[in-house]
């Protein structure tokens, strides 16, 4: 796509009918974006270190003997921060993903894709290590240009499969990083010690994965930011004209003229014509196309906010740099909003819209929040033996058994009481060992209700339990008891 494909003055949006990695015989356009350097540039390379750091490092760190960071699905044990999750935690679950929702639409509604520019993985992935070692084997974007021009000979060849060798290196260790954040860094370090032939089935599925992101990063790459990011397809609804994003201020940049076609006053580029009416007056572009061809996306910024655009401010670097050398000021392409480009003026941050997702996201974080500090330090399950049916004893009693589930949510051992409540009469016989309960762990046991005969109505007879630690009531909880003609089923 041409940057001449639009007018911003005449508000022609031909650049729309147009997608950037796409050519007019539907054939994917590779982007070669030239190397970034400046302010921006450095500032995401630092914050990127951090986050690779924390990502490669986090299933190492532990808080209080916990993973930092563990979603395992498979045995549903959640971990974050060191504080463990329970499947009967789901409320919490489920309020915190709502909260995270409106927080990003939030974010999103000011700040439109910061986030996919600094901090999402996909770009961090892509920019800070992938293109790294791309610009690092095959050079800038000319030079990668000429290299997959010319035929395989010996430069190519070292060139190409060294490339390929380090990213599917570089995908593998990806793909064990999320695997460790899944199943632990000791199942991890148990699986990559022993023989494959212990785990083939294991090799197989993280050599998948290993393809996969190696797929995503070497041929996929800015595609998952087009087409396949259900975040990026929002940011339509998500943005107006008062988010703050990476904007070409094209006020002040517009008419733009290339350096060649203006004044030169000792030396120094004027924007006025070189041979026109000293009464029109140029804008600052000089339509150099540096912010362009550093484009990840292969779009022009210059024809407003897209949605292609991961606000990964590359563009604003080259600008900065091209403004330096004509001696002009910076920040023709900066963070700012379309308004307050418009108007000359500072981008709003509390437009009303923004003013009521902050009041959703700070009633929905705060009941969270109480929620959370006042999650019970202990959470029971007493189920009913599936297909079992009563028992009569000889004194004339019944009898039924029970599964009988402890978490512990703290970080300390507890020790649970069981105490039934209702039939008054009932007595409560514990299988198996003490109920002591690990910190963060959880334990199961059996145990048998008995119950006199006169307190049994009907097929099933309601039971009430209370759950005690040190004599304190924490859980009620209420079940049945199944006697003549009941269902063994629970
Ligand atoms: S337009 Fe600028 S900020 Fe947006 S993706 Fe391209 S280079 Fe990055
Ligand atoms: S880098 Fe700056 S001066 Fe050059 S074309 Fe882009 S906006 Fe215009």
């Amino acid at each position: 796509m041409s940057s001449k494909q639009v007018n911003p003055h005449t508000q022609e949006e031909r650049y729309r009918d147009f997608v950037s990695t796409i050519t007019e015989d539907g054939k994917r356009n590779w982007i070669y974006p030239k190397k970034p350097d400046g302010f921006y540039y450095k500032a995401r390379t630092v914050l990127s270190w951090f986050l690779l750091g924390f990502l490669f490092l986090g299933p190492f760190i532990t808080i209080n003997g916990n993973p930092i960071l563990l979603l395992n699905i498979l045995e549903r044990k959640f971990v974050v921060f060191g504080m463990i999750f329970w499947p009967q935690d789901f409320y919490l679950f489920f309020l915190a993903m709502m909260t995270l929702i409106i927080f990003i639409v939030l974010f999103t509604a000011i700040w439109g894709r910061l986030f996919c520019g600094w901090v999402c993985p996909q770009t961090i992935f892509m920019e800070m290590l992938f293109r790294k070692i791309e610009y690092w084997i095959e050079g800038d974007a000319t030079s990668q240009k000429r290299l997959n021009k010319q035929p395989l000979d010996r430069e190519k060849f070292i060139k190409k499969s060294s490339k390929h060798a380090l990213f599917f290196g570089l995908s593998f260790l990806i793909a064990n990083t999320f695997l460790a954040y899944i199943i632990g860094k000791d199942e991890l370090l148990a699986i990559v010690t022993a023989p494959p032939s212990e785990h083939i089935t294991g090799l197989i599925a993280i050599t998948i994965f290993s393809l996969v992101f190696y797929g995503v990063f070497s041929r996929f790459r800015e595609q998952v930011c087009l087409v396949a990011c259900p975040y990026g397809r929002f940011q339509s609804v998500l943005v107006d004209n008062d988010s703050i994003a990476v904007t070409y201020d094209f006020s002040r940049g517009e008419p733009r003229e290339k350096v060649g076609k203006r004044k030169k006053d000792d030396g120094v580029v004027t924007n006025q014509m070189r041979n026109g009416d000293d009464s029109e007056v140029l804008g600052d572009c000089i339509d150099c196309e540096q912010c362009v061809k550093v484009c990840p996306t292969g779009i022009d910024i210059r024809n407003g906010i897209q949605m292609e655009c991961i606000n990964c401010t590359a563009c604003i670097d080259a600008c900065n740099e091209v403004m330096r050398k004509v001696g002009k000021p910076e920040d023709l392409i900066l963070y700012s909003s379309y308004n307050a480009v418009k108007d000359g003026g500072k981008a709003r941050f509390f437009t009303p819209r923004i003013v009521a997702y902050l009041m959703v996201f700070i009633i929905l974080f705060s009941t969270f929040s109480y929620l959370l500090a006042t999650r019970p330090s202990m959470e029971t399950v007493i189920l009913r033996e599936p297909g079992m049916l009563y028992n009569e004893l000889p004194d004339g009693r019944l009898s039924n058994f029970y599964n009988v589930k402890f978490f512990n949510k703290t970080f300390g051992e507890l020790e649970p009481e069981v105490r039934l409540h209702t039939p008054a009469g009932g007595e409560i016989q514990m299988l198996g060992g003490g109920l002591a309960v690990p910190g963060q762990g959880s334990t199961e046991h059996r145990m048998m209700i008995f119950i006199d005969r006169d307190d049994i109505i009907g097929s099933d007879t309601d039971l009430e339990f209370g759950v005690y630690l040190e004599d304190e009531l924490i859980q009620t909880i209420r079940t049945r008891f199944i006697g003549p003609g009941g269902s063994p089923n629970p």
